[in-house]
């Protein structure tokens, strides 16, 4: 197995492009072209974690938080950054981050943390503005279905929990073939009508190449005639946080002592809790803190995130309770979410969950 059959495959699920500009995902260390054996997966990466890596043999080491984040001018060991990636490169193990890419689509982090969290009928909390593009092509009316089919099939013509989302116009294509052209109807030279089809289907932008070249393979026409309209409408599939119900309302104090035993930390701090039960939960896994507002205007009872600041804690104060139950603790599922995604497609590779990926921060 190559390093990009690994990362190719991850970034069919959470493609690079949907990253926030911030951001630093992807094959940080290495080369797609080394042969790997087993993969060591982990949230932060370590001294432990290369170290561990080393002792059992994984020649990749899959992160969620980016070693490398701000750009590096010199390799001399002056910080911990430059002292792992030398130590890395040294010990031929490659580093791939897979970060905002993923918790910022519906199966990612904020998915994994909803089902331990009992939060259901999720959606995006916060959908990401443009990322979305509209394609028409124009087909003779026979081969419509086929190539909507084709379209559908390779990604287009999703909008929230629906799918095959089209609209189609009849109509008269004209076209007339010079010389040179070999054209699926109509002879050179003379001017042809031909009873069309307009499709239109709305695609994300990571999408378009792979719809274009199916909707192509299916057309019968030598040139086919489409257009890409770049969209501004928000996509409801990608974006951060996410926000649900939870079964039954619960007393806030229940579900809070709950959620601090799922998730395994010792203190969710808060600020003044809701006089009524929770039943509108947003939740976004690490540092979320800047959706407070969004969890608010989605009229969430209870917003669970990490790394909240002190005045943010005056926010909204009787209206959302806001939890901060730790970065770490509403991220580390994210190894096991990884994990998952990865055996369901490679079954046989050799997978392991880091042992030493913890949590730098302790408590007194
Ligand atoms: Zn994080």
């Amino acid at each position: 197995m190559l390093v990009k059959d690994i990362t190719n495959y991850l970034e069919s699920i959470a493609p690079l492009s949907l990253q926030d500009s911030f951001d630093n995902s992807g094959l940080l260390i290495g080369s797609p072209m080394s042969s790997v054996t087993k993969a060591l997966i982990t949230l932060d990466v370590t001294e432990k974690v290369i170290n561990e890596a080393i002792s059992k043999k994984c020649e990749l080491i899959i992160a969620h938080h980016p070693i490398i984040f701000k750009s590096l001018k010199k390799l001399t060991s002056s910080n911990l950054t430059e002292m792992l990636v030398i130590k890395a490169i040294k010990s031929d193990i490659n580093i791939y981050a897979i970060h905002t890419n993923l918790d910022n689509i519906i199966g990612g982090v904020n998915n994994i943390l909803a089902s331990k969290l009992g939060i259901k009928n999720i959606r995006i909390l916060s959908p990401k503005s443009g990322g979305l593009s509209k394609i028409v092509c124009f087909c003779p009316s026979d081969y419509a279905d086929k190539i909507q089919k084709a379209m559908f099939d390779s990604g287009a013509g999703n909008i929230g929990n629906y799918d095959s989302c089209s609209f189609t116009l009849n109509g008269t294509g004209t076209f007339r073939a010079l010389e040179g052209s070999t054209p699926y109807v109509g002879k050179i030279n003379q001017l042809h009508k031909e009873d069309e089809v307009r499709i239109e289907v709305i695609v994300a932008d990571y999408k378009i190449t792979n719809v274009i070249n199916a909707m192509i393979k299916e057309h019968p026409y030598e040139e086919p005639a489409y257009d890409i309209y770049n969209l501004q409408n928000s996509n409801t599939m990608i974006g951060a946080g996410i926000i649900g119900e939870l079964d039954n309302a619960t007393p806030i104090e229940k579900y809070l002592k709950e959620v601090k035993q799922i998730l395994g930390t010792k203190y969710i701090k808060h600020n003044k809790l809701i006089d009524r039960p929770v039943k509108k939960v947003a939740i976004c896994g690490g540092s979320g803190s800047f959706l407070i507002d969004a969890a608010a205007k989605n009229k969430a009872d209870l917003f669970i995130t990490g790394d909240v600041k002190y005045h943010e804690y005056f926010e909204h104060a009787g209206n959302m309770t806001i939890a901060d139950a730790g970065h770490y603790e509403t991220e580390h599922p994210v190894k096991e979410l990884i994990y998952a995604l990865l055996k369901e497609n490679f079954p046989n590779f050799a997978l392991q969950i880091s042992e030493e990926s913890a949590n730098p921060i302790s408590f007194m």
